[in-house]
């Protein structure tokens, strides 16, 4: 059978593609002279499967959208308490490449905006090492996540080095406060090697689905990241991915998401889905204008928004009946805190009779470990 999936992405991007809003980013050359109409839209679910339409497979430099993966790869390798010291986690309201730092402790307020994805690109591969062996680090992390080989749009990086004057200047401000030891030149360096590898929104929609299952590449079934270090990363996106529009994307959109300079857009489902959309023309806050308005119109018609409480739920308990001696509890659905103690409520109201309490769990779709113990201990 084919799924109705495809048509269903080439719809939605039919009803984009004269949207001609915004506009590229013009500081360097390759990205003002990119085709502005390039329009892609891909899906990829926590099994796996993905689909896409449009231009899903030209490939385009990742830009910030590296930023929430070197973030996770920093956790995994230092753990948290050694990158909080770096780096905040509140969002900014300011535009990606402010020269801001918290007035408190100096530290740039969280890992998506310029000053923190440089301070954070310093911690991979321990202080002392080269700009090469750490950018290898980081392409290597890149291509697990997407499941093939990434490579360095060298004549882009080039360019963007010889107009990187905001970001010199921003590495020179965290090495002034102690945040990054290296020379500013390197650090700026390494971070544009960084945002300079190139990628199709298919391996977008994939390294995004990385992070919905928590760490495991759902196509090469590789695990690369922790759970705990995927959870974080999904907070901060969702208060700082989209710089100073997040408030507004949260409250329409409502999904844990990622912009790039490049027209790229990636956002993440936890447990369900990684989504991602490539068009260049960018609004005032540098977000894809058509990217913002798919994941508007996805969100909205497939109910993707996670703060909305509309979902239709199946009572934990499915049924309960006697055979012979014995007492049959029949529970379905995800078993959550919540389903659990509908479920306790319900046995508690029930007169169970017999010498046994069979429990079927054929129909349960997942436990937490919250719903799992509180069924144990309730029994
Ligand atoms: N390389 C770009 C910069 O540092 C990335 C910014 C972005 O994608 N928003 O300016």
């Amino acid at each position: 059978m084919q799924p109705p999936i495809p048509d269903y992405l080439a719809d939605i991007l039919d009803h984009v593609r004269d949207d001609d809003g915004g506009q590229s980013a013009d500081y360097i050359p390759e990205l003002r002279d990119a085709d502005p109409d390039r329009l892609a839209l891909a899906l990829c679910t926590t099994s796996g499967h993905v689909y896409s339409a449009g231009d899903g497979d030209v490939e385009f430099t990742i830009q910030s959208i590296s930023k929430p993966f070197i973030y996770a790869l920093a956790l995994q390798e230092l753990g948290a308490d050694a990158v909080d010291e770096v780096v905040g986690l509140e969002p900014s309201g300011e535009a990606f490449n402010e020269l801001s730092l918290d007035d408190n402790d100096n530290r740039p307020v969280n890992p998506m905006i310029n000053a923190g994805a440089i301070a954070v690109n310093q911690l991979i591969n321990g202080e002392d090492s080269s700009v090469d062996d750490r950018v290898e680090k980081i392409r290597d992390l890149l291509s697990r996540l997407a499941g093939r080989d990434l490579s360095i749009d060298e004549e882009l990086c080039n360019s963007e080095i010889l107009s990187a004057d905001r970001n010199l200047s921003i590495a020179h401000m965290l090495r002034s406060h102690g945040i990054i030891h290296d020379e500013a030149h390197d650090a700026v360096l390494s971070y544009t090697r960084q945002c300079s590898i190139l990628v199709t929104t298919r391996d977008l929609a994939v390294m995004s689905a990385t992070l919905a299952t928590g760490g495991v590449q759902p196509v090469t079934e590789e695990r690369l990241l922790t759970s705990e270090v995927c959870r974080r990363t999904l907070a901060v996106m969702s208060s700082s991915g989209m710089y100073d529009g997040a408030g507004r994307w949260m409250a329409g959109v409502g999904i844990p998401a990622k912009s790039g300079v490049a027209g790229g857009l990636i956002g993440t489902l936890p447990g369900q889905l990684g989504i991602a959309t490539f068009s260049p023309r960018l609004d005032s806050s540098g977000n894809s204008v058509r990217g913002v308005k798919i994941f508007e119109r996805l969100s909205r018609e497939m109910g993707l928004h996670l703060m909305a409480a509309d979902h239709h739920s199946v009572p934990g308990v499915r049924s309960i009946t006697r055979d012979g001696d014995s007492t049959v509890i029949r529970l379905q659905g995800t078993i959550n805190f919540t389903a659990a103690e509908n479920i306790l409520h319900e046995l508690g109201s029930h007169k169970l009779g017999g010498s046994e309490l069979l429990l079927d769990v054929s129909r349960v779709t997942s436990f937490n470990r919250m719903g799992r113990r509180m069924v144990k201990e309730g029994l």
